[in-house]
């Protein structure tokens, strides 16, 4: 992040500048690094899935798709949350189709927040979060969680409510920590947003990424929340299409209402070849859901063992594509930042510094981020790299 005040950039974004993944990845490219920083799959997802693209632009889908997206994708967003979490959501009025995740929570915040509002949110957080809280003249209010098990202090949560809270915005299965939720943690999130009279947008991007039999537990679902619930999700992580940026969210009508009068006059609309394609896979049998979770278990079984062997400190994950570690035991002064700048140039790997995805930077400044959603000879080849370091 520059320290410099950008001349022509708004007080609002100032600080933010550019994103650690454009910054990495870039890295990665330049020095012929193995990328285990950005979140991205190296294979592709269903052939059907991809078919069904290429047939949409060689059927002619090629022009402006409805605003709220393609009734077949609706459909299909409505079919998937009644089939996995027994939640019934009308297509037309409470599912819309956005840009990827991220404009869903663009969407979703530009729309709710008034300045001055308060967000409930969990630090680490996705990178997008902070700033477009900023844009929205609103003011975050992170829940700190601390490894190991980056579990939340439920009396730290309730004070972080004020009589200016507008809503919580919750993200489980959790980037960066792969922290998945509990039900009790997620009863109690309910129970304070019901008490409370609050919003709760949930980015559960990572929904069909669980491990170890773990449940990712939809906040919907439980009893109450419902109404009072924004669910957003994407197409990218469950079918390897990060690429694609078709993500939707659902909700009761006067919330998804809201997302959608900012959302028009974000894009408007994208995405319309691949809106079918993504329907088609929202629809593949429960055998291709359980084994996207099963491959990418795999990987992390992978992974994690040559992380402890680098000599890093290794922080369990049940979810996501990502592994949190601590790099103290390698470089002592805990810089992670300058870490991730120097490991290409050691050791040709690139990972994230999770301290930019920080509120309180002191927390996660020894903290990094290693993606395992890579074929298992790149993740051994990245392994042999880091054990170079110690
Ligand atoms: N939320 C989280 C937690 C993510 O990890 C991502 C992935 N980059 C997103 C949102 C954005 O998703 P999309 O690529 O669909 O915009
Ligand atoms: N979700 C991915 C990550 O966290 C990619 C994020 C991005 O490029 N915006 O690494």
């Amino acid at each position: 992040m520059p320290s410099q005040r950008e001349p022509y950039l708004t007080a609002k974004l100032q600080g933010f500048g550019t994103t650690i993944f454009a910054e990495m990845s870039a890295l990665a490219v330049s020095t012929g690094s193995i990328n285990l920083g950005q979140g991205f799959p190296d294979t592709d997802g269903p052939r059907e899935v991809l078919d069904a693209a290429i047939a949409a632009i060689n059927g002619g889908l090629n022009q402006y798709p409805p605003g709220p997206g393609m009734p077949v994708l609706r459909q299909a967003i409505a079919a998937h949350q009644q089939r996995f979490y027994g939640l019934t959501y009308d297509p037309d009025r409470e599912v819309l189709v956005t840009v990827g995740a991220t404009e869903a929570l663009a969407g979703a915040l530009l729309g709710m927040l008034d300045t001055g509002d308060e967000v409930v949110v969990f630090d680490p957080m996705f990178d997008s979060y902070a700033p477009c809280i900023a844009l929205a003249g609103a003011v975050p209010k992170p829940v700190l969680l601390r490894p190991p098990e980056y579990a939340f202090d439920p009396d730290e949560l309730r004070a972080a409510i004020t009589a200016k809270t507008k809503l919580i915005l919750v993200n489980t299965p959790h980037n960066p920590t792969g922290r998945v939720f509990t039900m009790e943690e997620m009863q109690c999130i309910a129970d304070l947003a019901i008490e409370h009279d609050l919003v709760v947008v949930t980015d559960e991007v990572y929904e069909h990424l669980v491990f170890d039999g773990a449940q990712h537990i939809a906040m919907a679902s439980l009893p109450g929340m419902r109404e009072r619930t924004l669910s957003i999700s994407s197409g990218g992580k469950t079918f390897n299409t990060t690429g694609w940026k078709v993500g939707w969210l659902c909700g009761p009508a006067p919330l998804v209402q809201a997302a959608r009068t900012a959302k028009q006059f974000l894009t408007y609309v994208a995405g319309g070849p691949f809106q079918p394609a993504i329907a088609l896979g929202l629809g593949l049998p429960d055998s291709f859901f359980h084994g996207i979770a099963t491959d990418l278990q795999a990987k992390r079984d992978r992974l994690l063992p040559g992380l402890v062997q680098a000599g890093f400190t290794v922080y369990p994950t049940s979810g996501t594509y990502f592994v949190t570690v601590d790099i103290r035991p390698l470089q002592p002064d805990g810089d992670g930042m300058a870490f991730c700048r120097a490991l290409p140039g050691h050791c040709r790997v690139v990972a994230i510094p999770n301290e930019v995805l920080y509120a309180n930077k002191a927390a996660g400044r020894h903290l990094v981020r290693f993606a395992f959603c890579k074929r298992l000879d790149v993740l051994d080849q990245a392994v042999a790299r880091l054990r170079t370091l110690g």
